[in-house]
């Protein structure tokens, strides 16, 4: 199978070479060419199917160029002990119709860590293919999910080194001792004192310097990027919804022709895009509904067929959702306007140019046949985490609790009360000041140590801290480098010796 660019101005490539370079040469995404015919999916229903194996039979259409040995290989080094249960993604019901895919039972506790504990097995394996000879140096500018992810996923990695740039005032407490605690002989991780868009600004500035480039070169390493809009972050994903239907099926009652809905937190568009891909294959999805925080770009998208970026930027109690260019819809566009790359072109140059672009009517018929969206502000996150706590004894964390209310709206909206699942995206011991003040109370919470706050919010709920995360405090800070955002550049240097 053969990679196309969304907007059409670049040859197309094997999965090996979408997965090394990440985004494509005039600026679009990598997709494939044509999608694999809808699979007969039954037999991915069959009981007694590990995570593992839905993952290889998924992974082998789209990555045509592995062998299966291969695939192998890397599915059996990305799910192993490094996830807390064999499951991998345990579904947890609430009700008879409601359960909680868990995404975040893996070393950072977040989503990403299904995406990034495999994508590093699988562009070693590519860079063997394309006898890609040099060392990847993986530059990552994170706001705390993806940087942790991505140092986990690739440390000892073979033929790999990571640099993280963190602000060093912009991540929680919980976020920045995961990251200076990191273990592993190929990982940087240097805090900025600045912003997230500056540390951001400063990678940016990296991956496009010609000169940088050529040193790089000179010396066998070369820039690559682990962030959600390559491809081999993408697939990893599906496995999951495959996995919470062979679930519903087994244990839960749903016939097998029977539809099902899901419910996803949504920023970047990555994981949503994942569930329809999978609806694309023939898994029985009724509706994908699409969530967001009161950075709402994407549900007045879904409702109105108008994007506009051009609106207030509101830190939330779900910062990994706090995004107002949503990279990753570039892909559903490009169904949405009948696969035509000129039409994708259109729109993101208005997108550039002037910050907003308007689908037209057949488009948005399009959109809302397969998509449904709403959104919780501030209050309505603290109020779902406590209510949805006091109700099942289940605790939310803040992006979770974000689709748990826009399940409800859709429900109230709908009268839909078909059996769905929620993607539950971080353990709510990642975001414990959100998650403590909507339980314990605003006084209760007020505990300046986020260990101790941790600590006390594990036993007042009686639900147990996942293991990572408790050992935490006592692991030893290993990466102390704080430096100014206009050092980045002379940093990066001092690391790869150059
Ligand atoms: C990244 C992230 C999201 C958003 O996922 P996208 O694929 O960017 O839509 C939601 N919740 C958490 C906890 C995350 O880390």
């Amino acid at each position: 199978m053969r990679y196309i660019s969304t907007r059409g101005q670049s040859a197309p490539v094997t999965a090996a070479e979408a997965l090394l370079t990440g985004l494509a040469p005039d600026g679009g995404l990598y997709l494939p060419e044509r999608f694999p015919e809808e699979m007969a999916i039954a037999p991915l229903a069959e009981p007694n199917l590990t995570y593992q194996q839905l993952a290889q039979q998924i992974l082998s259409l789209f990555l045509s160029d592995y062998t299966q040995t291969e695939l192998k290989e890397c599915i059996h080094q990305a799910y192993g002990d490094n996830f807390a249960t064999p499951a991998v993604t345990p579904v947890t019901m609430v009700s008879e119709k409601l359960g909680f895919l868990e995404l975040w039972h893996g070393p950072t506790c977040a989503f990403k860590d299904l995406a990034l504990q495999l994508l590093p097995h699988l562009l070693t394996v590519a860079a063997g293919k394309t006898r890609f000879d040099r060392e990847i140096v993986l530059l990552v500018a994170t706001s705390g999910d993806t940087g942790k992810a991505a140092l986990e996923g690739f440390k000892d990695v073979p033929g790999t080194k990571v640099i993280v740039f963190y602000p060093e005032d912009g991540v929680s407490a919980v976020q920045k001792r995961q990251m200076i605690t990191q273990e592993g002989s190929n990982t940087y991780v240097v805090g900025v004192t600045g912003n997230f868009d500056q540390a951001q600004a400063g990678v940016k500035a990296l991956f496009t310097n010609a000169e940088f480039q050529r040193e790089m070169a000179a010396a066998g390493k070369t820039f690559s990027s682990a962030n959600s809009i390559n491809w081999g972050r993408l697939v990893p994903q599906l496995v999951y919804y495959f996995k919470a239907w062979s679930e519903l099926c087994q244990n839960h009652g749903l016939a097998p022709g029977e539809t099902f809905n899901v419910v996803v937190p949504t920023g970047n568009f990555g994981n949503i895009l994942a569930a329809y891909y999978g609806k694309k294959l023939g898994l029985p999805l009724h509706k994908l509904i699409c969530a967001s925080n009161r950075n709402n770009v994407l549900t007045e998208f879904i409702q109105t067929g108008a994007y506009n970026r051009n609106r207030q930027f509101y830190q939330t109690l779900s910062p990994s959702m706090d995004i107002l260019v949503s990279s990753n819809l570039e892909r559903l566009l490009y169904d949405l306007v009948g696969a035509d790359p000129a039409l994708v072109r259109s729109y993101m140059e208005q997108l550039q140019q002037k910050g907003s672009y308007r689908l037209t009517a057949a488009e948005r018929e399009r959109l809302q046949k397969e998509f449904w969206a709403g959104f919780a502000d501030e209050a309505e996150t603290t109020a779902t985490i406590r209510a949805v706590y006091d109700r099942y004894h289940y605790l939310l964390d803040p992006h979770t609790a974000v689709g748990y209310k826009v399940y409800a709206d859709y429900l109230k909206a709908t009268g839909d009360d078909r059996p769905t699942i929620i993607a539950s995206t971080a353990s709510p011991f990642k975001f414990n000041q959100g998650v403590a003040q909507a339980v314990l109370g605003p006084q209760a919470a007020a505990v300046t140590d986020e260990f101790a706050l941790m600590e006390k919010l594990s036993t007042a709920t009686g639900v147990a801290l996942p293991p990572v995360l408790a050992g935490l405090r006592d692991k030893p800070v290993r990466h102390q480098q704080v430096i100014a955002p206009a050092a980045m550049a002379e940093t990066v240097r001092k690391i790869l010796g150059l």
